[in-house]
């Protein structure tokens, strides 16, 4: 039955095949640049000590077992989960208007509201699902796994290295009515490349005057900035607005947590006498999806957070190991940086990589200047000249960037 033409061979992922080529290398001077996690000063992976912490505590803890959780996951994780997004304070949790669901990780979150908009999001026939170009490879295979139609909006500016701040709003403008708009809360991947506030103001204008509906996909609170509160400003600036919407919460990257796969679906509703109705609607709904998908998720991972995120001494804890990863990333930018605008002379020239935030920079680099770096310097990045600030550290960064700067010449 599974003959060629039934199952072609599919393409190997990219960047696991990156990944895999890294591997193979034997250079020593070798540098990994793909990688979407963080490493450590020494390009080690690091387990936060307040993951150590609330390991400690777990393991002493008699009443632990290996039950099922129910199928919304573990209510402390949920609950702490969507005050950290939607801030303690939110009118949408003050009104019950917003229904969690523990997921998969962040791939698990987007693909539960994918799953749910495409059962349910009444569309007419010119609607679809709007993505920034570029991004996240993952947001085209999960969307289309559930039959929604893609389209895109322009969002980095080759000429700017920066937002293509018009364009993005002219598209988002130009959609049919009441389409989805997929919008990364913060950290941009893979540009490295966010709007302002003030700029998110106005998108969020023109999403509320097309009727559009916004879909946040929030893998890097905390890990951008060092600030959680900071990172989720859009998100709550668009609660605050009163928008019906998705959000998408992984727990990976800001808590290194990333082979458990903690992570949480939000669905908020807006301010209305039926809004808890709504909420509780979508809630049935969703259960019904998440019990076909994968029963209940899985505990450990959503364990630990829960823990930290419920304990005000690991709380701030984790806030202090937010600050290291953020700090080293964002120090890696300007070593980099200034390294290469010694080399060339021009000061100004490489701002974008400081402007940019997160675990990645758009570097702006060419396919075959990425190619000819990595058969040059043996330094690996994916082909779009994303590169992973992770992997740099106070051995590699002068190395880098000599190599980066002899290509790009
Ligand atoms: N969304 C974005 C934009 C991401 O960059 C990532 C991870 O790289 C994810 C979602 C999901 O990650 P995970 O499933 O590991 O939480």
């Amino acid at each position: 039955v599974f003959r060629q033409d039934n199952v072609p061979q599919a393409p190997e992922d990219p960047l696991f095949g990156l990944m895999a080529a890294y591997r193979r290398d034997e250079f020593e001077k070798k540098v990994d640049l793909g990688i979407g996690a963080y490493r450590d000063n020494n390009a080690k992976p690091w387990v936060l000590p307040v993951v150590k912490s609330a390991d400690d505590v777990l393991r002493k803890d008699p009443n632990l077992n290996h039950e099922y959780l129910p199928i919304a996951g573990l209510a402390d994780f949920t609950t702490a989960a969507q005050r950290l997004i939607l801030g303690a304070d939110s009118p949408a949790i003050k009104e019950k208007r917003a229904t969690s669901f523990q997921t998969i990780s962040g791939t698990g979150a987007v693909h539960l509201g994918a799953l749910f908009l495409s059962r349910f999001y009444p569309r007419s026939s010119n609607q679809a699902v709007y993505f920034s170009s570029p991004t996240w490879a993952n947001h085209n295979q999960i969307f289309s796994n559930v039959h929604l139609p893609i389209r895109t909006y322009p969002y980095f500016s080759a000429q700017t290295k920066g937002l293509d701040f018009q364009g993005m709003k002219s598209t988002i403008s130009d959609a049919p009515e009441g389409s989805i708009i997929l919008l990364h809360a913060c950290a941009h991947n893979p540009t490295g490349v966010d709007p302002t506030r003030d700029q998110w103001k106005e998108i969020s204008e023109v999403i509320r005057a097309k009727k559009h509906f916004p879909f946040f996909d929030c893998a890097y609170q905390g890990f951008a900035s060092g600030d959680l509160q900071n990172d989720a400003w859009a998100v709550q600036y668009f609660v605050s607005q009163g928008f019906e919407m998705c959000i998408a919460q992984s727990f990976a990257k800001n808590f290194g947590l990333y082979g458990e796969r903690a992570g949480a679906f939000h669905f908020v509703t807006g301010p209305s006498p039926d809004a808890q109705d709504t909420v509780g609607r979508v809630a049935s709904q969703l259960a019904i999806l998440q019990r076909s998908e994968i029963s209940n998720p899985p505990a450990y991972g959503a364990r630990i957070a829960s823990l930290v995120l419920n304990d005000p001494a690991l709380f701030k804890e984790w806030e202090a190991n937010l600050r290291t990863m953020a700090g080293r990333i964002i120090d890696m930018r300007k070593e980099l940086r200034s390294n290469l605008e010694q080399l060339n002379g021009k000061e100004g020239s490489w701002k974008h990589i400081t402007d940019q935030i997160g675990m990645f920079s758009f570097t702006g680099m060419t396919e075959p200047q990425v190619l000819q770096i990595r058969k040059d310097a043996h330094v690996y990045m994916t082909k779009n000249g994303r590169m992973s600030m992770a992997g740099l550290n106070t051995s590699n960064v002068e190395y880098v960037a000599k190599a980066m700067d002899k290509v790009v010449r």
